[in-house]
């Protein structure tokens, strides 16, 4: 038993759907469980729906539904098998549903709303991928993942109810997907009250992992429109190679560090299960990828770099020029707390303290504030983080090249520079 997760560029639009299936029929005989993302920039359009319900901008919301709902048409006329088939109608009902949710007023939290909205592009996608799939007569089941994938009443960022989703998955999930292939959603799952939760932007590689571990699975492949993990963003470094393997511990470090090709949380479960990861590629499924597991030993010396850029620099330090002691670090971790703040590096020295958090100005405007009353407060907005792993066989110079350097931080493996924005 397999899992597979397609993101949302493998079914960006009928061509791309169509590839899913060659992809699939290289894999006729197994047991396979298939996670979906939306289609293309489906989540990013209803993100744009649910604001305009919330703001009851009607002119907007008749826009963005409007533009999603054409989308989709578009891809089911690439993929219909004649004009007049009628496979496709149960999609047409799930629109009418969403027009009619758009319809009411809108009630409880923006989050909330979030998630009762933005969940339709998963549903949407698995519906059409799974008629697809059955036209090109590749049996399959479709799953509804909410009825599987438990987490608490934390809307946009549910947390998943382990105990409770193994065990549904174990006993529900596993026994269908021993008799034929399903076809289900990433990203989303249910509240203890039985309403939609998500699970976070690109959420649904975790997905993938969660149902991996409670399905007990051979193994997990994320197909991407990339060869797998490379040592680089291709886009900045055309000189990227792909990784072939990587151990468990280094993906985390990686996605730790903000390398986005892999989901930070989706390594937990797979490793806590010895569930291997494979990333591959949809246009080239025969190539091997890269492979993470604990098969992987030797440590890579190969660089890896990471850049995150919209960081903001911040200088703290007190006003009367006195040690920054514990006691200051307590009260700053506690309004970075308190603002929901995540530090991506930290450094001190006597009398500064100085941190590089992302560059929300929303939230770093308040945090500002308050640090004033008790600091002498120094902000540099729109810096950039570079990450490089295995520092030492890398050609740093090149990339820092003479933009100015705000902090430096040398570890056995791993630099960290924090420059001005490139
Ligand atoms: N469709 C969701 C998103 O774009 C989940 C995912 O793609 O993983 O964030
Ligand atoms: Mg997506």
């Amino acid at each position: 038993m397999r899992v597979f997760k397609f993101g949302g560029a493998s079914v960006k639009d009928a061509e791309a759907v169509k590839n899913v299936v060659n992809v699939l029929r290289l894999y006729e005989s197994e047991s396979l469980l298939i996670v979906v993302s939306a289609m293309g920039k489906t989540t990013n359009a209803l993100e744009r729906l649910v604001k305009a319900y919330v703001e009851q901008d009607m002119a907007g919301m008749q826009t963005v539904y409007a533009e999603i709902k054409a989308f989709h048409d578009e891809i089911i006329a690439g993929l219909l098998k004649h004009k007049d088939s009628h496979a496709y109608d149960d999609i047409e009902n799930l629109f009418i549903e969403l027009e009619c949710l758009l319809e009411t007023q809108s009630e409880g939290s923006y989050d909330y709303n979030y998630d009762q909205i933005v969940s339709y592009g998963e549903i949407f996608s698995s519906r059409i991928l799974s008629t697809f799939l059955k036209e090109a007569d590749i049996n399959n089941r479709w799953i509804d993942a909410r009825n599987f994938i438990q987490t608490d009443g934390h809307y946009r960022e549910g947390k998943v109810d382990w105990e409770l989703t193994a065990g549904i998955i174990g006993r529900k999930l596993k026994p269908i997907v021993q008799k034929q292939k399903v076809v289900t959603q990433g990203f989303i799952g249910q509240t203890p009250d039985k309403q939609t939760s998500t699970l976070g932007r690109e959420g649904s590689d975790y997905s993938a992992a969660i149902f991996a571990y409670g399905l007990d699975a051979e193994d997990v492949t994320i197909w991407k429109d990339v060869a797998g993990v490379m040592n680089a963003d291709p886009k900045r470094m055309p000189e990227a190679i792909k990784i072939d393997g990587l151990n468990y511990k280094v993906a985390i470090e990686l996605a730790y560090y903000g390398a986005t090709v892999i989901h930070p949380k989706t390594i937990q479960p797979l490793q806590s299960k010895g569930i291997p990861l494979v990333v591959k590629s949809f246009m080239d499924p025969e190539a091997s990828g890269t492979e993470v597991s604990v098969r992987i030993q030797e440590e890579n010396a190969v660089p890896f770099y990471i850049f995150k850029d919209h960081q903001a620099y911040i200088s703290v330090s007190s006003k009367d020029f006195s040690f920054i002691a514990e006691e200051h670090l307590t009260h700053i971790f506690a309004l970075l707390s308190s603002y929901n703040i995540r530090v991506n590096v930290m450094q001190n020295s006597a009398i500064s303290f100085s941190l590089v958090v992302n560059d929300d100005p929303r939230k770093l405007e308040a945090l500002l504030e308050v640090l004033s009353e008790d600091y002498q407060v120094q902000m540099e907005s729109d810096v950039q983080l570079i990450t490089i792993r295995n520092y030492q066989s890398a050609d740093v110079s090149s990339i820092v090249g003479d933009r100015k350097i705000w902090m430096e931080q040398r570890g056995a493996q791993v630099l960290q520079l924090v420059t001005a924005g490139a």
